[in-house]
């Protein structure tokens, strides 16, 4: 194909003598180099046309927070995508070889050697959390006092909440409130109880929540909970207030956090939460979350809620995730997010024809992510 294309290169008059089935590799070649010329410089797709790849570049929002090979420079919109492009079903066969040998298959990088992977896996791998809570438990019964005066506990800003509930209503499919965990960045425990639903329980689902009637005739009411929820996160802002990701209201780190406001009848400011359900990197590749379980299993190396399930181990998996993911070393690069105000319409402000003429490396420099990357979080940015 190559000599084909020299040729015809050099001598135009050619292309009349070649037989069509040689005219027609010919016009190949010419679509190919036009099309690798339109390549996303992102995710490696190629387009006919360039306002077709500028068109793909205003919608797709890359950035430098999405997960990447470490190989080939691919962006992913998911660590779920990049771990096909990978691993398989059907993987990158230069890149799947590269990783087979020292690529970490929890946190999909790859180290330098097989060595440096071995000791990198010790590291990534996380050590089950049960054995520690077992102990915990041994003397915990219940935290109820919001231990704010902890010294540990008293400058956190980030908190993992989790929320057990049980059956109500006369099939027992309404969801109540039966028990709730709060814990700080190092798993340490501020708040942990069982909660008294302000009507009957119809369904105690035992098998996944071990909770038991006698547990929450004496528990807490919901409405005392509420209260030291919402007054510990805000920490002393009024909600209204909290509209930037400073101040001194807390981050709250959660997997299905909607759900389990919800059920403890509380609102928080969308700006303070870091939900594992829903951060586009750690979602399928057809936009759903994935569950906690499946989470800790692939990117932390460990089973959770194996039988009875505990709000603590759930809280523990969701806060590790979360400083996993802050942890990601991204470029810093300024106003990050597409509707920063500084970006409003970013590809917009620039014409059409002077969109044409860049590179599919600057439509990429120009282009910003559509959500909050938690790497900001350990970059001042909360
Ligand atoms: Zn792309
Ligand atoms: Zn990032
Ligand atoms: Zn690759
Ligand atoms: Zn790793």
């Amino acid at each position: 194909m190559a000599r084909y294309a020299a040729t015809a290169k050099t001598n135009s008059s050619i292309t009349k003598q070649l037989p069509v089935g040689n005219r027609h590799i010919m016009d190949y070649r010419v679509e190919s180099s036009e099309t690798q010329r339109n390549k996303c410089a992102a995710c490696f797709r190629q387009f006919n046309k360039i306002e077709h790849l500028v068109d793909h570049m205003r919608t797709s929002f890359h950035s430098v927070h999405e997960p990447m090979c470490d190989i080939c420079r691919k962006h992913c919109r998911s660590f779920e995508s990049l771990r096909e492009h990978l691993i398989g079903p059907l993987p990158k066969v230069e890149c799947a070889k590269i990783f087979s040998t020292r690529g970490c298959n929890l946190c999909l990088a790859i180290l330098d050697s097989h060595n440096s992977l071995r000791i990198h896996w010790g590291t990534c791998q996380q050590p089950h959390s049960t054995n520690e809570l077992l102990s915990r438990m041994e003397n915990l019964g219940v935290y109820d006092d919001m231990r704010t005066d902890n010294s540990r506990g008293r400058g956190t800003q980030i908190v993992a909440l989790t929320c057990k509930t049980v059956g109500g209503g006369s099939d027992g499919s309404m969801d109540l409130l039966a028990r709730i965990c709060l814990t700080d960045e190092y798993e340490n425990i501020i708040f942990h109880t069982f909660v008294k639903p302000q009507i009957p329980v119809t369904n105690y689902r035992y098998e996944t929540t071990g909770i038991r009637p006698e547990y929450l005739r004496d528990a807490m009411p919901l409405r005392q909970v509420q209260r030291k929820i919402q007054d510990y996160l805000c920490n002393g802002e009024p909600v209204w207030k909290i509209r930037s990701r400073g101040g001194k209201a807390r981050i709250l780190v959660g997997h299905g956090l909607d759900h389990d406001l919800d059920c403890l009848g509380i609102e928080y400011p969308a700006i303070k939460i870091r939900d594992t359900a829903k951060y586009p990197p750690l979602m399928k590749t057809s936009k759903l979350s994935n569950s906690l379980k499946y989470l800790a299993q692939a990117y932390l190396g460990y089973e959770i809620q194996t039988g009875m399930q505990d709000p603590y181990e759930d809280c523990v998996a969701t806060m590790r995730l979360y400083t996993r993911m802050r942890s990601q070393n991204h470029k810093i690069e300024d106003h990050p997010i597409a509707s920063d105000p500084q970006n409003r319409n970013n590809f917009a402000s620039w014409r059409q024809s002077e969109l044409e003429r860049m590179t599919p490396e600057e439509l990429l420099e120009i282009s910003r992510s559509d959500y909050y990357c938690w790497c900001l979080d350990g970059k001042g940015y909360a």
